[in-house]
């Protein structure tokens, strides 16, 4: 499997996960060019490797079955809108979808012991996929994080490290044991082969409105892997001419901890870090700055899509209104209620056009 820096232009040999040179994300480089054999798929079974030709090749695929999640209509303000049921993946999060592939290919190339930093759903996913590839799992968390995320990540018996503070000290924490102890840091956050998983969110998406991008897209952003996933999914998608035009990514975020709403609406080309962070029920978007901050921007731009950002008190609303309608989220995921009635106020939408709300993990965890 292949990696480059693509600031630099040069080959990344793993398992380092940044740059040696600038410091910048590593990115996969696929060995062919994605291609959505659409007769063939309709015949594959219903779960995220239906799309095979699209995802890299491992000698062994770590899987717990992950599930083509349901896209479920719902009304608000009497209007229709579509929820993308993520929280019913195998640990309860989308974040299952990174996981499995990382965790395979870590797993091929022999690495037997890893840690991750995690505000608690990809700490949990990570765990119960390393578990399943023979990889014993170091993972740092605010020992603030729900109980239930916490309790899962030892359930798939993962060794978990609690870390007071707000979240950037469990990476710190992580990067001072790491260091000492020589051993791989295993990132959702940073490791490429993460996104690569979420791609087949947007895979899925375009199958199940059959073959076309829906006008728009909403997600919880913290650090953007649904957003970035997305984004690069549907890329491959059009690149494929499988579909025919760019969904409009809309990035939801906490007003407590904001600052891609902030540079995005101050026409900036990168994030500077949250001024003055407010502690956030949303705790899975609680990062004051995230990894992959300019391709972030450029796809929110370049998709034509928005950020929003919502109080406690509509995320609190969120739980109880989506909950109403049958969907048991957590609050991280509870932002897109307000941000959906937001994007519907300001959005030049045409009757029937498609928005989709990604659910990105379970009420139950928190
Ligand atoms: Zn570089």
């Amino acid at each position: 499997m292949k990696f480059h820096c693509p600031a630099c232009k040069i080959p990344v040999i793993e398992p380092i996960y940044r740059c040696p040179t600038c410091d910048g994300p590593v990115e996969y480089l696929p060995s062919q060019t994605p291609t959505f054999p659409r007769e063939a798929i309709a015949t594959r079974p219903s779960d995220m490797w239906r799309y095979s030709e699209a995802l890299p090749v491992f000698a062994k695929r770590i899987s717990l079955g992950e599930p083509v999640t349901p896209l479920v209509s719902f009304e608000q303000d009497g209007i229709e809108a579509w929820a993308k049921c993520e929280y019913l993946m195998p640990t309860g999060s989308y974040k299952d979808r990174g996981a499995a592939l990382l965790a395979s290919y870590l797993g091929d190339i022999g690495i037997r012991e890893a840690v991750e930093d995690s505000s608690g759903n990809a700490g949990a996913a990570l765990a119960a996929y390393a578990i399943r590839a023979d990889i014993r799992l170091k993972v740092f968390c605010p020992a603030t994080a729900s109980p239930g995320k916490l309790a899962q990540i030892r359930l798939y018996g993962a060794e978990l490290v609690p870390v007071e503070g707000p979240r950037p000290r469990a990476t710190e924490a992580l990067l001072t044991y790491a260091a000492q102890h020589k051993v791989p840091y295993a990132s959702h956050l940073w490791h490429p082969l993460f996104i690569e998983g979420v791609k087949t969110l947007a895979f899925e998406l375009a199958e199940q409105n059959n073959w076309q991008a829906p006008a728009a897209i909403l997600c919880p952003v913290g650090a953007g892997s649904i957003l970035l996933g997305l984004y690069r999914g549907f890329r491959d998608l059009l690149a494929a001419d499988a579909i025919s035009s760019m969904p409009r990514l809309v990035a939801i975020q906490a007003a407590h901890i904001s600052p891609l709403h902030r540079a995005f609406h101050e026409g900036a080309c990168t994030v500077a870090p949250a001024k003055d962070p407010q502690p956030t029920l949303a705790e899975g978007i609680a990062l004051p700055k995230p990894v992959r901050d300019v391709e972030l921007l450029s796809a929110l731009r370049e998709s034509g899509g928005d950020v929003l950002a919502v109080s406690e008190e509509d995320i609190k609303k969120g739980i109880t209104e989506l909950g109403r309608r049958g969907f048991c989220v957590e609050p991280t995921s509870a932002v897109i209620w307000e941000g959906l009635r937001q994007y519907r106020q300001k959005a030049d939408l045409r009757p029937g056009d498609r928005v989709v709300s990604v659910l990105s993990g379970h009420g139950l965890k928190a």
